[in-house]
């Protein structure tokens, strides 16, 4: 079975003004779309075929270097359409409040660093707030690496992740990081990362 590229659960127009519905038309069905095909081109035939995103990510330093770049760009991107949503923003809750607490001192300060960690990746790449398994860490990847590779520096299960490529932004604010990183703030679905959260 073939991976598809998974449908929105909202408008293009959504998330408006903070992501601008021409950028995420283009994003989901030029730039998501091209991992996904890439990423079928790139198994097609071969003995990987038939596994699992998870099965891919975790066994990526075997594959080839298409399936590390399509198979990260078609999971990364997946999540991010997930993790936004519109009416969102605001702040998370409960269990996944009182974590956020005690591992960044505050909710502030967790914005804050996971920003930072956004704002200083070089050139193109993802920031994350990651579930090691015994505590919540920020990281960052290149590319379209994420934190369930087994390259990854930090491993773990994506929480929350932000895509800083330009074409995630450029449209809107050009060379402008730091002001789509304010206004990813505005669209975050706590409700879906506090579902990660709880491993459901
Ligand atoms: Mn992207």
């Amino acid at each position: 079975m073939a991976f598809e590229l998974p449908k929105l659960s909202y408008d293009y127009a959504a998330l408006e003004p903070h992501m601008d519905a021409r950028t995420m038309e283009i994003h989901h069905t030029k730039h998501h779309q091209a991992y996904v095909t890439n990423l079928n081109n790139a198994l097609a035939g071969g003995e990987w075929e038939s596994k699992s995103l998870g099965d891919l990510m975790a066994n990526i330093s075997k594959l080839p270097v298409a399936v590390r770049n399509n198979g990260g760009g078609h999971y990364n991107h997946t999540l991010f359409w997930e993790i936004m949503a519109p009416g969102s923003g605001g702040m998370p809750s409960g269990d996944l409040l009182d974590a956020l607490n005690r591992y960044f001192g505050s909710f502030e300060k967790f914005r804050e660093l996971f920003t930072n960690a956004a704002m200083t990746r070089f050139g193109s790449g993802w920031a994350w707030l990651v579930n090691t398994g015994s505590e919540l860490k920020i990281s960052s990847t290149p590319n379209q690496d994420n934190p369930l590779m087994d390259v990854a520096e930090l491993k773990g299960t994506p929480l929350l992740g932000v895509d800083v490529w330009e074409h995630a932004y450029y449209l809107k604010y050009q060379n402008r990081r730091n002001e789509y990183l304010a206004a990813f703030w505005n669209v975050v679905n706590w409700k879906e990362v506090d579902r990660r959260f709880r491993g459901e």
